[in-house]
């Protein structure tokens, strides 16, 4: 059975002060052994909220790391930083990062070899425009992300990376996609890394849905066979996403 995976994502949100009264605030409602919860906060507020959570179970994530282990990236931030401060997760191309900063597969892939290298654990972020499903290519789509992602990958270091299905027209937007389609791109990305990297390799990653995760939605979407778990935006910075949390538990 894979353990469900809550991963809040808080975007250009929270100031170290805010993200340390959140985190005091629900942490103690939010610490779950059944389902494994990562936060993945704003650079400059990830050592406050480290500290904030030692002695739980909950995670602390980045939202980028630079594929370069150091040098002349200004404005850049290291592997070896973020391993440094004791960050286990990062996101890797979230749509936001391919929509507004030019972020394409080519760089997803150098960076999920560089996390993996430095024992960081990729969330790597996928999905279709809602003009990419309307024209019927989602799947399209999919199979070339997972495709060049993940190139060097070796099959037991896939095992332990995360994929997050992310239709674009349902971040941020309050458009859910239904079970069904959820349910549909996950089972079909790990039909594709079965097919690349074996059965046993596909049955251990970790799929999550992200795209307006909320209270209301999230134990349907859990019950899934094939989502095992939610990246989430907009609602991991309320009270109510213990209730979210909370879905993963039910459904682990
Ligand atoms: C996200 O930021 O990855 C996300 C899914 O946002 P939201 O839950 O707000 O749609």
């Amino acid at each position: 059975m894979r353990k469900k995976i809550i991963a809040g994502n808080w975007k250009m949100n929270f100031t170290p002060t805010e993200a340390r009264q959140f985190v005091r605030s629900v942490k103690d409602r939010i610490n779950s052994e059944k389902a494994q919860v990562v936060l993945c906060a704003p650079y400059v507020a990830l050592q406050t909220v480290k500290d904030e959570l030692a002695g739980t179970y909950i995670e602390v994530g980045a939202q980028n790391m630079h594929y370069m282990d150091n040098g002349a990236y200004t404005g850049e931030i290291s592997g070896p930083m973020l391993k440094d401060m004791g960050i286990s997760y990062t996101l890797i191309g979230h749509s936001e990062r391919r929509e507004k900063f030019g972020e394409i597969d080519a760089t997803v892939n150098l960076r999920t070899v560089t996390a993996i290298k430095h024992g960081i654990i990729p969330i790597i972020c996928v999905g279709e425009s809602l003009k990419q499903r309307n024209d019927g290519r989602t799947l399209e789509v999919l199979r070339k992300q997972i495709n060049f992602d993940l190139d060097e990958v070796a099959p037991g270091q896939v095992a332990n990376l995360v994929i997050a299905y992310e239709p674009i027209w349902a971040i941020g937007t309050g458009v859910v996609a239904t079970t069904q389609q959820a349910e549909e791109a996950c089972a079909y990305i790990r039909s594709r890394i079965a097919e690349k990297y074996g059965d046993e390799t596909a049955n251990a990653t970790r799929i999550l849905y992200g795209g307006s995760v909320d209270p209301s939605n999230a134990k349907e979407l859990f019950a899934m066979p094939n989502i095992d778990g939610g990246l989430v935006g907009g609602a991991s910075m309320k009270p109510s996403f213990e209730d979210i949390v909370k879905a993963g538990e039910l459904n682990g």
